[in-house]
Formats: C-alpha cells, structure tokens, sequence
C-alpha cells in the first residue's frame, strides 16, 4: 500500500505534460482516410485464448504455475518501469535531431510513435517540414502514404518524401508472437519455446510502455519473461515488418492452419493431420471436408469428431476477446482518477461504469469529472505518458489506450448535474432502467441530465449521487449493488444492507510460500500480511508438496517467523486435494495437528454433476476440513465453473459447518457474487482469502471484498471479520 503512493511519479510526470507545445497544424482529410485505411490493413487485434495444453496436466499446472502471475504482477511491474520512464524521453533525445521533426520530448508516445526517418526529402524537394505536420493532441499518425497523397498534387512527386516510422504497438507484436507460437506448435516444435513466445506475447500486451521502443533501446529485457532472443526479434519486426521465424513457418506451413488448429477439440496434432491427409488448409477446407464426411474417415478421427468440428464451425463466432479482469484494471484505474484528481483544472473526479460497480470483468473504463478548465483536464489527460493513443479529444471528453490496451473515457461535466451524470454513468444499465420505470409511475422522467417533473416540466439536478437518490425516494445506494437485483426495492424501504468493507477483514486464511508453489519465503509473506494491517495469516502451501518430513520441517520454520513476529499470527494451515472419490490427500492425523485446513478441488472437474457434488460433500464431512476452497472451479476466461449441485452443497455446508471460500484471485474470484449470496442468504458462513502466491496478490483482498458486496454480504457473514480466537469458536468441534 505504502509504496503505491511512494512510486507514484507524478512530479515527473507533471512536469513533462507541462512542456506540450501548442498544437501543430492538423492533417488534411486525405491524411485521415489514408490512416485510417492503414489501420484496417494492419493486423487485427487477435486474442485467442490461451489452449487448454494438456487437459489433466494442464488443471495441475494451471494451480502450480499460476500463470495469472504473470497478470498479477503487472500492475507493480508495470509502475517500475514507469517510475523509470525518465530514460524513454531521454532515449529519444539520443536520436538526431533531424528525425524528431521537433516533437515534444515530454510526449513519450507521441514521439515514439511518430519518430521521422529523414533521408529522402532534401533530394524529394518537398517542403517537408510543412508536410510532417505534428499534431499533438489529436495524435493522427504521419505515414507515408499521407504525405504521398499531398504530394500527388505536385507535378511528378516521388512517391515518398519521408518515411514516418511507426513502431508496432504492443498489442501487433504481442500477436506476432502468438502466431509464432501456434506455426511452431504446428510445426511440432517443444513445449518450452512455445510457452516462451505466448509468456512473452501476454507481458507485452499488458505492458504500460511500448515494448518496441523499449527493444530499440535494449530495454526491454528489464520486463520480466523477455530475453534477449526476443528482444532480437522484437527489434527485426520492428526495423523489417516481419520475423524471419516466422516467414520461414510460413514457407512451411500454411497459415490458415492456424484457425483450424484453434477449432474446438482439434488442436495442432490434428490440424497437421488434416492438412496432410486431406489438404486441409483453411477452416473453409476444413468445413468442405466435414459436410462431405471425408473428415470421419481419417484414421483417429471418426464421426463423432467430424460431428463436432461441423457444430462448432457453426456456432457463431464470439468475439474471443478475451474479458479483462477487475484486478488487472483497478490499480491503472486508481492511478488515472489519482492523476487527474492532482491536476489544478480539476474539481471532482470519480471512477464510473462497470468498474465503479467492482464487476469482476470490465470493458471500457470510465472516468467523470468536474472541473474550472475542462480543456485543460482533458489535454493533460490525453497528455499522460502512459497514453499510447489519444482515439478522441475534445474540451469535454476523451478516449485514450494506454499502451497495455485499457481504453479510458474521461467525461468533464457541469457541476450542477454532477450527481445525475455519475449516476448515469455507473449504470448499470438495468439499474438504471429500473430507476426510471418507477419514476414514470409518479410523473418524473429521469436522463442523464436530470430529472423531469412532467406536470410543471421543471428540471432537477444534482451534484451528488446522495441529493439524486433521495429526490427519487431512496437511500444512496452503493454502485456495487447498482444491477437491479432487489436494491431499488431495499432502497425505498431503508433496508439495504450494511455492507462489508476491507477495514473489516482481521486475517487472511488462505495463503502459499515457497513450501509449495508460492514465489515468496514465509518471512516475505508474513512481513507484507503484517503491512496490510492482518492481524492473522494461515499459511496453506498445497499437501502434495509437504510429504516426506516437510510438514513439520515447515513447523519449525514457522515456529521460527513466528517467534520474530508481534502483532500478527501465524496459523499453520494446509490445502488439501479432494480426490476424485472425495477422500482427502492428507491422513485426519495429520490434519488433527494443524489450525486451519482448506479442502479444494484442482483436477478432474468434467465428472458428472452427481459425482462431483458427492465428491465435494465428502470432504465437507470430514472434521478436520474446515473450508472449501474455490468452491465452483472457475477460471474467468479459461473455464466454466464445475456442474455441482450448489444447493446441496449450501445445505452440506450448513449441516456440517464448513465454510465456503471467496477466493480474491483476479480470475477466480470463486465463490462469485451470485454464489456468495446464495450462501450468506442459506446462512452459510463465508471466507474471503487470497490465496496469495505472491506477496502483493495479499493485496488482493479488496476484490474478494467487492465481490462480496456485489452479493449483499454484511460483516458478521464474513468468518475472518473476527480475530483469531473468535474464528476458532465458529470452526467445527473436532
Ligand atoms: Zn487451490
Ligand atoms: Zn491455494
């Protein structure tokens, strides 16, 4: 917590959005349609899910390796490389002078961007420097082709006067190395350099700088998941357009296998097979080939999968973007309404949208002010060294990209109806229409604007949300409950709940070092829980790890920390495998010993409904299991929660008083909303852990909090609300 606000370099960065010259002559409407036909020829922003690689092995692997890790690390990775962001202006200034066509330095993307190879205009006798207009604000790439179309209207112009070099962004190289990955995989290359190119492929696209330029700097090394090799080939794509890698797989292979091999239930083994047998080269192939059942004839295949491949390549294809997790964006959010709150044009400045209502995934991030200059605000917003494309700007609102692809919408409004439009805005849109629906019914119509009374026509408006709700007859009602699920209801009679709040939460119940899969020493882990004000943490590194004597050489460590550690105790916890048959990997003995025992499921979920709820009834059962943890399996973006009967479960859990676990990973978050109400309503006590592998996803507490108020949890629901000695009187009576 403390070093959010130690890293944040805003003086800094201030400073360089001071130094914005005044805004360069604008491109003609040529250069608009030319830029925007580039664009549309570019690679299109590809996102195919990550395959599952291996099924079984692959449910194993996903908890040991913990490859949301790597998401999770970038919010502090990304503000490290921030915090040196001094060195990318500077590494622009090492470059002559001549090829910044005097760009503002301070403007890193800008200039990054829009860095001008110069060699062929004195010979060109094109008035260049007129022609390279330099735009800060509305960001219109300078490409060649644009300069071209102006000089068409010369007599005999060569084609191109100056060469605008327009490095990648983060999101076509990281597609680069995905396709890199899937050719080789097609190609029958080893796992270990395939998952390399995609665990690169992931950090650039959630970088916050541009990889690129970092690259061309030799740089970009410092990111974690990139060496040299690709740094090498992040700089040959950006000097040639393309990887020599990838033309030879190309020469190889045809690229359209790449779609057939991502074809549910195929995979790149297959794709080959087809490819070879039949010449399958195009998902269009592979749909002929299956309409006239010379798919079911291939040895290993048969009709069943032939039946499949036509009912998938039927399916409509959903946009395969996949949905960005409210962990990944809450700390860039923090950062931006910080950001603006800082500057002096600005009055209010608020969070809004899906975000503001803690939903576990968001699309666009919106952002409402006031302020006493909203030009001004929304320049030094499209002015921020983390922009990497300024969409759209004007004296009240903006739509910026950062370099790691989360677009924000900055809207600056009236103060008067400050309260309206943030309500607005906050949706959701359910919520909303609910509002307005009861509001017609007694002769008010309700806009963004404000709210009309029909009769005598006159407007209200608000600044705050507060005087809004109450004009409409309600208590203000926390964005997190804003989905139209009873709180209009609950709202009028006075009878929302009182939520639970981070301040609330004493210990953390869930946690991992490096006894098992975890990637911090039980000191780390234990220092930080400390700094996040836990008066408990139960360490719970996974059975399978701690056989042969580690268990109890882990006692003696933790005995060790804790006899060095006042203010917070430590718990020797365990997270023990509910095996397919629903018995524990971990004798009762064993477990007799210990405080606290997390029982979780991480293989095997495609059983049948009966199975699987059995399975987990079973450890319910037993005495020593005192928590289910991530109850339903999800993975957000990866996989569905498993088919149980929840009812029963709720009623298992009642029956033998074992608790159920909001689990605060970012793309767990397991119990979900819906779930945890279902539970705190059945009277089913809950735990929000983090099941930290890494000492800041500690921190990741507060999006198990907002996933509880998003399902009307109060305190007293939550087990860890209460100190240690109070838990220990709720666990079950061995
Ligand atoms: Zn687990
Ligand atoms: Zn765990």
């Amino acid at each position: 917590m403390h070093r959010h606000t130690e890293d944040r370099p805003r003086v800094e960065r201030a400073e360089s959005a001071d130094r914005l010259p005044a805004p360069a002559p604008v491109l003609g409407a040529a250069a608009l349609d030319v830029a925007g036909a580039e664009d549309e020829a570019g690679a299109l922003a590809g996102s195919e899910e990550p395959r599952d690689v291996g099924r079984v092995v692959g449910e194993v692997a996903v908890h040991l390796e913990d490859p949301v890790g790597a998401v999770l690390e970038r919010p502090v990775k990304a503000r490290d490389v921030r915090r040196a962001e001094a060195f990318l202006p500077h590494s622009v200034q090492d470059v002559e002078e001549g090829e910044l066509a005097g760009e503002a330095l301070g403007q890193l993307a800008g200039s990054v961007r829009r860095r001008v190879v110069d060699h062929e205009d004195s010979r060109a006798g094109v008035q260049a420097g007129e022609h390279i207009s330099e735009p800060s604000h509305d960001r219109l790439e300078v490409r060649p082709l644009v300069v071209s179309r102006q000089a068409d209207d010369y007599a005999h112009p060569r084609i191109i006067a100056r060469v605008a070099q327009t490095l990648p962004s983060n999101a076509q190289l990281a597609e680069q190395f995905e396709l890199l990955a899937d050719l080789l995989e097609l190609d029958g290359a080893d796992a270990f350099r395939l998952s390399a190119y995609r665990r690169a492929a992931t950090r650039i696209r959630e970088s916050a700088v541009p990889v690129a330029q970092l690259a061309l700097d030799k740089k970009a090394t410092r990111l974690s998941g990139i060496g040299a090799t690709i740094e090498g080939k992040i700089v040959e794509y950006t000097e040639t357009g393309d990887l020599a890698a990838l033309a030879k797989l190309r020469g190889k292979l045809p690229t359209g296998l790449v779609d057939v091999m991502h074809v549910p239930g195929l995979g790149p083994k297959t794709a080959r097979k087809l490819w070879v047998e039949l010449g399958v080269q195009s998902e269009d192939d592979l749909r002929a080939a299956a309409e006239q059942g010379r798919l079911a004839e291939v040895p290993g295949l048969g009709p069943k999968t032939q039946e499949r491949v036509l009912v998938s390549l039927a399916k409509p294809k959903k946009a395969v973007e996949r949905k960005t997790l409210l962990g990944r964006v809450l700390p860039s959010v923090d950062e931006a309404v910080e950001e603006l709150r800082s500057h002096p044009a600005a009055l209010q400045v608020s969070e809004a949208g899906s975000v503001r209502r803690r939903r576990e995934t968001v699309r666009d991030l919106d952002i409402i002010a006031t302020a006493a200059d909203p030009a001004a605000l929304t320049a030094h917003f499209a002015g921020l060294p983390w922009v990497a494309e300024v969409v759209a700007q004007g004296s009240t609102k903006a739509t910026v990209v950062s370099h790691d692809g989360l677009r924000f919408d900055l809207r600056v409004v009236p103060p008067e109806s400050y309260g309206n439009l943030l309500q607005h805005f906050t949706g959701s849109k359910a919520h909303n229409v609910g509002m307005r629906e009861e509001a017609v019914t007694r002769g008010l119509s309700i806009s963004e604007y404000g709210v009309k009374n029909m009769e005598t026509e006159e407007v209200f408006t608000a600044a705050t949300e507060e005087e809004l709700y109450e004009f409409l007859g309600y208590s203000w009602i926390p964005p997190e409950l804003r989905e139209n699920r009873g709180e209009l209801a609950a709202a009028r009679e006075g009878k929302l709940p009182k939520l639970v709040e981070l301040e609330d939460v004493r210990g953390d119940l869930h946690s991992h070092t490096t006894w098992s899969d975890g990637r911090a020493s039980l000191d780390e882990m234990v220092a930080t829980a400390k700094e996040l004000g836990r008066t408990y943490l139960a360490v719970c590194d996974h059975a399978r790890r701690l056989r042969d004597g580690r268990l109890e050489q882990q006692a003696e460590e933790i005995a060790d920390v804790a006899s060095r550690t006042k203010g917070l105790q430590i718990l020797r916890g365990i997270e023990v495998d509910i095996r397919a048959d629903g018995s524990l990997d971990t004798s009762d003995q064993v477990l007799s010993d210990l405080d606290w025992v997390m029982a979780s499921v991480h293989s095997g979920f495609d059983r049948e409904r009966a199975e699987l709820t059995r399975r987990i009834e079973a450890a319910m059962e037993n005495p020593h299991v005192d928590c289910i943890g991530h109850p339903t399996g999800r993975k957000i973006n990866r996989r569905d929660p498993y088919d149980v009967d929840f009812e029963a479960l709720l009623e298992k859990a009642l029956e033998t008083g074992t608790f159920l676990e909001i689990n605060c990973q970012p793309d767990r978050l397991d119990l979900d909303d819906n779930h945890a109400r279902a539970a705190a309503e059945a009277g089913v006590k809950l735990v929000i852990s983090t099941d930290a592998h890494r000492v800041h996803e500690l921190a990741n507490m507060r999006l198990g909090v907002a996933q509880a108020r998003r399902g009307w949890i109060a305190p007293d629901q939550i087990v860890n609300t209460r100190p240690w000695r109070e838990v220990k009187k709720l666990m079950k009576k061995q």
